[in-house]
């Protein structure tokens, strides 16, 4: 993607990420605190958060040239919230929002990452617990996290709120029943609240839809795929930063795919 964002794209952005631990979401955190912004970690594992975290750290505090910068402002240090979008409620929601509201006043980015595969059968033979543990991480959480988190969006000059989609979420693939229905849903949902935002918020929300990546997700969804054949999280990390930042304050409403980017290029 040739789209190359300058060094202090997110500089003074406060950015919360879901699902920060592992694959995509660890990379758009990674590349998020790169250009410049301060960064929510949300995520299930702990252990994985902290990695993120001490890998933020460490370039924060070390030089080009290797040597030691001083230890940055509690206000751009990383933040690490453990939350199990499995059982998250209304009020765990709220709670989040008032202790961004308290420390930080307003959230510039919002991004909805997470997400559980669930289980690969006919739907004949899918677990109903399973399909609705799918519902509730895919879409329940993202829709609290949105409906919690929005007000402190709109405090920001420049707020973006991005879902995260995939192709079954416009064309359903046999066998991943709740996945699917999951990502269609949030299609929706996020189209909704684009409508509703476009006239009278300067909240821009949108859709990236990462298409085959090389992460734990896609390897459980396709086994007998060689990982090596699939861009990495990385490579996406333009089309991420783009959605994010500034210069995507013209798009709303849309669903971004690497095609999509390329063309708009
Ligand atoms: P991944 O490597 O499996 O990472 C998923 C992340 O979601 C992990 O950090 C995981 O946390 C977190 N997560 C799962 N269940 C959670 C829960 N109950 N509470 C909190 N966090 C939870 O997947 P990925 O491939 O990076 O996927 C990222 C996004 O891209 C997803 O929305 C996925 O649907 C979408 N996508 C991916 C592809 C692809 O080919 N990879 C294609 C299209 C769309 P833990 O690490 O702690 O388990």
């Amino acid at each position: 993607m040739d789209y190359v964002p300058p060094k202090n794209l997110l500089a003074g952005r406060i950015i919360l990420i879901t699902g920060a631990g592992d694959g995509i979401g660890r990379a758009a955190a990674l590349s998020c605190a790169r250009y410049g912004a301060t960064v929510i970690l949300s995520g299930r594992t702990t252990e994985k958060l902290e990695s993120v975290y001490d890998e933020i750290y460490h370039a924060m505090t070390t030089s080009d040239d290797g040597l030691s910068r001083p230890a940055p402002s509690s206000t751009m240090s990383p933040t690490i919230v453990p939350m199990d979008l499995a059982r998250i409620t209304q009020a765990d929601a709220q709670q989040l929002a008032r202790s961004i509201d308290s420390q930080y006043g307003r959230l510039d980015g919002l991004l909805h990452n997470a997400a559980l595969l669930g289980e690969r059968l006919p739907f004949e033979h899918t677990s109903i617990e399973r399909w609705q543990e799918v519902m509730q991480v895919n879409l329940h959480a993202p829709l609290l996290l949105s409906h919690a988190l929005l007000p402190l969006l709109e405090c920001s000059d420049d707020g973006r709120l991005l879902f995260t989609s995939a192709g079954v979420g416009s064309k359903p693939r046999a066998y991943l029943g709740a996945y699917s229905v999951s990502k269609y849903a949030l299609e929706g949902l996020a189209k909704l609240i684009a409508d509703e935002l476009e006239k009278t918020s300067k909240v821009r929300v949108n859709l990236i839809n990462p298409g085959s990546t090389r992460t734990s997700m896609r390897a459980t969804a396709f086994p007998a795929e060689d990982p090596q054949t699939l861009k990495t999280p990385e490579a996406l990390m333009p089309l991420y930063l783009y959605l994010l930042g500034p210069d995507s304050r013209q798009e709303h409403g849309r669903t971004f795919t690497e095609d999509t980017f390329r063309r708009l290029l």
